[in-house]
């Protein structure tokens, strides 16, 4: 069997967060009622100019400068045709041959080191309506339009076809949501579709540069459906051109529960967008002042901040990766630092306890009651030995449900640590007289024997025995 290679695209529509439309000022808010946000202008009543929202131009250029892309001088918008009930006026206004930016890139992790994936432009655009169906799209007796979504400002950002596996293709995804994130422009939910992928795939014979015929699997909606669906469709390829037969350009679906793609339409049904440039909406020439001003704001983004993390805190990479993947999360981890210093002891209590709570409750880190002073607070508490590491961990998980200070929590649960010496010897001496065989070993000079009694030492004492003075007090018992 030859050997094949993948050659891999992505088209990712990222939704930007402004208040108003990208041509009107219909609200954008998500999850309202059908309807509840449209005007004549975003339903294409007939007669209504389109005045562009001038937040869109500059989110869109703060994306582009963060994306490494350069910024045009000259920018306008052409009109795509097609037909579809949730497109009222027939045409989509997009930018096709003057893209706000262009030639860009964003670098990845990959198996074999860092690699940078071209991004050959992102450009602005109209969103669609919604087409809501009364059950399956194939059986339904009717379907109902939503235009809320109508008119939603969106940057479809293109990559170059430089991804070469399923992986890189996820791992290029995710950065590039992460950068999206930082720059502030927009939420990037993939559950409320503010984060929508097209991923374009070919396989070719290794050694050959000549490009496969492609497929392109529409609307992927999470990390994990890009990757299976991009493997699925390398497989599929593979075996037609090793069955002799050919690869037919067309754009397919992901089925989740099956775990295929699907044919939805073949090049032959393809549409004929016949671009023109849109008659209503004036060209747009690009300050470059307003352009360095917009860099000037631009934050730290996750590779700088990954590096600065491993420079100025001494953090091991995996650490350093896995803290900046969200501004959220890095902002969290700094401020906890304001407080307690120590980046490492942060950090493990972040990546731990707080990411596994997180997960178990299916949360966000902007949604967790424990504040970054309360974190720091139960870390400095800790650290100054008024709470041992154990009773710390029931702490948190009480400030994880009830958001309380952990000072509220230690008193009112009667957790302070024990360190007054006569207590812990009174507790002491009655492990030592309840555990004749477990002194005997110890003095014979088993000294995992003494593991055992601290161990009970600390049962006795419900966890709040300073830990270093019942080791201290018990070998000099013995
Ligand atoms: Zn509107």
């Amino acid at each position: 069997m030859a050997q094949y290679e993948a050659v891999i695209g992505l088209e990712i529509h990222v939704e930007l967060k402004t208040n108003t439309k990208i041509f009107c000022t219909s609200a954008t808010e998500f999850g309202v009622d059908p309807n509840a946000h449209v005007c004549p202008g975003c339903m294409g009543m007939p007669g209504v100019l389109p005045v562009l929202n001038k937040q869109v131009v500059e989110y869109a250029i703060r994306a582009g400068l963060a994306l490494n892309c350069t910024i045009a001088d000259f920018t306008r918008f052409d009109r795509k045709h097609y037909y579809y009930p949730d497109l009222p006026c027939n045409y989509q206004i997009s930018q096709n041959y003057f893209p706000i930016a262009k030639n860009g890139y964003v670098e990845i992790e990959t198996e074999k080191g860092k690699k940078k994936i071209g991004i050959t432009k992102a450009h602005m655009e109209e969103d669609a309506g919604k087409l809501v169906h009364q059950g399956n799209i194939a059986t339904t007796p009717y379907s109902l339009v939503d235009y809320n979504r109508a008119g939603m400002p969106l940057i479809e950002i293109v990559s170059e076809p430089d991804i070469r596996t399923p992986e890189e293709a996820r791992a290029y995804a995710e950065k590039l949501r992460s950068i999206i994130q930082y720059t502030g422009v927009s939420d990037c939910r993939m559950e409320e579709g503010s984060l929508r992928c097209d991923v374009n795939v070919s396989v070719r014979p290794v050694g050959t540069t000549e490009l496969g015929t492609k497929t392109e699997i529409k609307n992927l909606n999470s990390f994990k459906a890009i990757q299976k669906a991009t493997e699925y469709e390398i497989e599929r390829q593979i075996d037609i051109l090793e069955e002799g037969g050919s690869i037919v350009q067309e754009t397919r679906t992901w089925d989740d529960n099956k775990g295929i793609t699907i044919s939805m339409r073949t090049k032959e049904e393809a549409h004929d967008y016949r671009y023109f440039p849109d008659p209503d909406l004036v060209p747009l020439v690009i300050d470059r002042e307003w352009v360095e001003s917009i860099k000037a704001t631009l934050p730290e983004l996750p590779d700088r901040r990954k590096s600065r993390y491993i420079s100025e805190y001494g953090l091991p990479e995996y650490d350093a990766i896995i803290l900046t993947q969200t501004k959220e999360t890095a902002d969290y981890f700094e401020d906890c630092l304001k407080v307690f210093p120590n980046p490492k002891t942060v950090s493990n209590w972040i990546m731990g306890d707080l990411t596994r709570l997180l997960n178990a409750n299916n949360m966000e880190i902007s949604e967790c009651k424990i504040k970054p002073q309360q974190l720091a607070e139960m870390l400095k508490m800790m650290d100054r030995g008024t709470i041992s590491g154990k009773i710390a961990k029931t702490v948190f998980e009480e400030m994880f449900t009830s958001g309380k200070d952990p000072g509220t929590i230690v008193k009112e649960k009667g957790l302070v640590q024990i360190s007054d010496e006569g207590a812990i010897a009174a507790i002491v001496e009655e492990v030592i007289a309840k555990n004749p065989k477990s002194v005997e070993d110890f003095r014979n000079g088993k000294d995992k024997a003494i593991g055992f009694l601290v161990g009970q030492v600390m049962k006795a004492s419900k966890g709040k025995a300073n830990p270093a003075l019942v080791n201290k007090l018990l070998r000099e018992k013995l």
